[in-house]
């Protein structure tokens, strides 16, 4: 009956990643499955942790 948690994607444009709102990490008002994400991978890094994404990395 938590019709306002709804699961949505990550904010990352590349994230496939659903994340809840109740434990999505919150950067500027965007939800992001991981820091790694809500930082834009701006240490470089590919992906978030999740098995097969691949996020982040240079197109
Ligand atoms: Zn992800
Ligand atoms: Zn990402």
């Amino acid at each position: 009956m938590a019709a306002n948690e709804q699961m949505q994607n990550c904010a990352c444009p590349d994230c496939k990643c659903e994340v809840s709102p109740a434990t999505a990490v919150d950067r500027n008002g965007k939800k992001y499955c991981s820091q790694t994400c809500a930082d834009g991978h701006a240490d470089g890094s590919i992906g978030c942790g999740h098995t097969g994404c691949a996020c982040g990395k240079a197109a």
